[in-house]
């Protein structure tokens, strides 16, 4: 599966890694809840757009938050 831009409809890179500037740490994406089965997190990434430079943010696995 592709992923487009959103503004230009260029084919976006993915698998970017998404860090906080000056360290080494990523940034987690977590769902939350009470239940056992109510708790997803995944590592978040970065596609971005080679054309304009748009960033699209997505988790890294998605199947965490399948339920
Ligand atoms: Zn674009």
């Amino acid at each position: 599966m592709k992923r487009l831009c959103h503004q230009c409809r260029d084919e976006m890179i993915e698998d970017c890694k998404v860090t906080v500037e000056g360290g080494f740490y990523g940034i987690k994406v977590s769902e939350t809840g009470n239940g056992i089965f109510k708790n997803a997190s995944s590592r978040l990434q970065a596609a971005v757009c080679p054309s304009c430079g748009y960033v699209a943010l997505y988790v890294e696995d998605v199947r965490e938050f399948r339920k």
